[in-house]
């Protein structure tokens, strides 16, 4: 058996009130890799496309779909989207 936890990359960026939301690691590791990505609001927090489509959690904006790792993140983004996207 071998363990490998290379996801497991420190995300300590515990601020803005948006906290215990990452998918679990079975689900990320269920998901293909095109249907990962991460939170526009978070960068660090891995967001799963299909998952945040179903829950409402994505903006489309400028003709790019974003995704967003929980409720708390639309309301961010809504409130600077400009912010969020020159930072990618
Ligand atoms: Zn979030």
């Amino acid at each position: 058996m071998t363990t490998h936890d290379h996801h497991n990359h420190g995300h300590g960026a515990a601020s803005g009130g948006c906290s215990g939301h990452a998918p679990k690691t079975e689900d990320l590791a269920s998901a293909q890799g095109d249907d990962v990505t991460e939170c526009l609001v978070m960068p660090g927090t891995p967001v799963i496309k299909s998952q945040a489509e179903e829950a409402g959690l994505y903006r489309d904006y400028q003709d790019q779909r974003y995704w967003l790792c929980c409720d708390a993140c639309g309301p961010l983004f809504d409130a600077d989207p400009e912010r969020y996207i020159a930072a990618t």
